[in-house]
């Protein structure tokens, strides 16, 4: 997919800071959002183009009730078309909550004494391995604080660690990485070591705010957060992970920068970023932000929807830190990954019985502590078919997510028959009878709509040969 880059008061550059305040606000406030024009900026985007800027600035602007149905609609429409009912599924498991720095939000932050301070040493975190394989997890994404102790041959260990982990016939195939920043020649040796995705979020791209809420530390150099993702691309490393805190300043403010960051690595190495976060700030310990830019459930729902129509191509992903109803809207507008069983105190995977939740042992609150299981069972129950596929990136297929976004026919070839093929290994191996009444079912369902009777034929003779005991077959 080839981009045409847009002009900009700062020009995109590799490693060069491309944020302008002023021009984002000016976009922000001269759109100009009439019925027409919104319906007009939707059509683009349902027709699988890239929006502008100045398109994305219309979209936030548009407030009225019906406008917002529009986009609304326009995003579940997409998600519809383009990606069908596939949800990814992940957990975090938190590695090491030193860190040096002192974002204000973060229970993590240097400065909070009580946090209770732990890395996994070998052994924990082998253990938590196996207890997030015999739940039926596939994919996860490890995360730490900022500390010299997190050096990048460090995480490349730990990554490497939990691949060699099986258990029965349980395994790891994806190791995403959410840590701080790298060189570029970190960023080889992670990549070396197999990972998949890099996540940095830049929490906020309003420089003020950055300032105000991180004091001290590496963090607190905005500009070199914000190019951080171009030392990955140039590592090598071209399967990246933006995102944006909300809730630290005005929202409208950092969807615009979420498109214009996207919009630089485009410009620069003709690749997006494979995935976007959007978290929303909760409790934790210590917690000082000004409730001023806090989002509200409507604006979080609108934003979704927003970014889902500006960037048509990339993985969206929503956490834990969102309860189940917001999660259960927000999976219509495009949603396509979501983490499941997910607990983010220091190695509590290990622990049978749940535990009341502790701003002492937690980076902060989450809204859904549901159960793999139970999670599966609802997103079945949804007509959605979960999925714990890794075949591209185990296929050499990098850029899958432009690829089942812009080659036709890819999802019904790749992207669904994979889907099916691991949902049939966890109901094998891990899912409940109900469960299991209600995935077989599903299954069915989707092999049928495969709607071609050679590729059905085969997606059937996998299903047979994991029923006898195969495992990790795909396309
Ligand atoms: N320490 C690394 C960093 O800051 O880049 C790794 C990521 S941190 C452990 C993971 C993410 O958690 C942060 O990027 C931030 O967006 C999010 N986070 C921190 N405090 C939060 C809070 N109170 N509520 C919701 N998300 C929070
Ligand atoms: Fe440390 Fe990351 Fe928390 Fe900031 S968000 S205090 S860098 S763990």
């Amino acid at each position: 997919m080839k981009f045409t880059p847009e002009i900009y008061n700062i020009p995109d550059k590799p490693q060069k800071p491309y944020i302008d305040v002023d021009e984002i606000w000016g976009y922000l406030n001269n759109a100009k959002p009439t019925d027409n024009r919104v319906e007009e900026i939707v059509t683009k985007s349902l027709n699988k183009e890239r929006l502008n800027l100045e398109e994305v600035a219309t979209l936030i602007k548009a407030d009225k009730p019906g406008q917002i149905e529009l986009i609304k609609n326009g995003a579940r429409q997409l998600k519809e078309r383009v990606y069908g009912k596939r949800i990814v599924l992940f957990a975090p498991l938190y590695v090491g909550n030193l860190c040096q720095n002192n974002c204000e939000y973060c229970g993590f932050k240097a400065t909070n004494s009580e946090t209770v301070r732990k890395t996994l040493d070998k052994a924990e975190l082998i253990n938590n391995v196996e207890a997030l394989e015999k739940n039926g997890q596939k994919r996860l994404i490890l995360v730490y604080g900022e500390h010299p102790k997190y050096t990048p041959d460090y995480i490349a260990d730990n990554v490497k660690t939990v691949y060699g982990v099986k258990t029965g016939n349980g395994e790891i195939r994806r190791v995403n990485i959410n840590a701080a920043p790298l060189s570029i020649e970190g960023f080889k040796t992670v990549k070396d070591a197999g990972i998949g995705t890099y996540q940095v979020f830049q929490e906020t791209y309003e420089p003020e705010a950055y300032r105000r809420y991180h004091k001290g530390g590496r963090k607190s150099a905005y500009d070199n957060r914000l190019v951080a993702l171009d030392r990955a691309q140039e590592a090598g490393l071209d399967d990246v992970g933006i995102g944006v805190l909300f809730g630290l300043a005005d929202w409208r403010f950092d969807v615009m920068g979420l498109v214009r960051h996207t919009n630089h690595l485009e410009a620069c190495y003709n690749v997006g970023p494979h995935t976007i976060s959007f978290p929303r700030l909760q409790d934790a310990a210590e917690f000082k932000v000004d409730p001023e830019y806090a989002v509200s459930d409507d604006e979080f729902t609108r934003i979704v929807a927003i970014l889902r129509l500006a960037v048509p191509y990339t993985g969206m992903i929503l956490t834990a830190r969102e309860p189940m109803h917001i999660r259960k809207e927000v999976l219509q507008y495009g949603v396509s990954q979501i983490d499941a069983g997910t607990k983010i105190e220091m190695g509590a995977y290990t622990e049978e019985e749940k535990k009341p939740q502790d701003l002492n042992q937690e980076q902060f609150l989450i809204n859904d502590d549901r159960s793999l299981g139970e999670v599966i069972n609802e997103l079945l129950e949804g007509d959605y078919l979960p999925s714990f596929c890794t075949a591209c990136y185990r296929k050499g297929r990098t850029g899958e997510h432009f690829m089942e976004f812009s080659v036709p026919g890819f999802i019904k070839r790749f992207c669904t028959p994979n889907a099916i093929l691991t949902l049939a290994e966890y109901i094998m191996d891990y899912a409940k009878e109900d469960t299991a009444i209600k995935g077989w079912k599903l299954i069915d369902k989707n092999v049928s709509s495969l709607n071609e009777p050679k590729l059905e034929a085969s997606v059937k003779m996998k299903i047979d040969r994991i029923k006898q005991g195969q495992r990790d077959l795909y396309y």
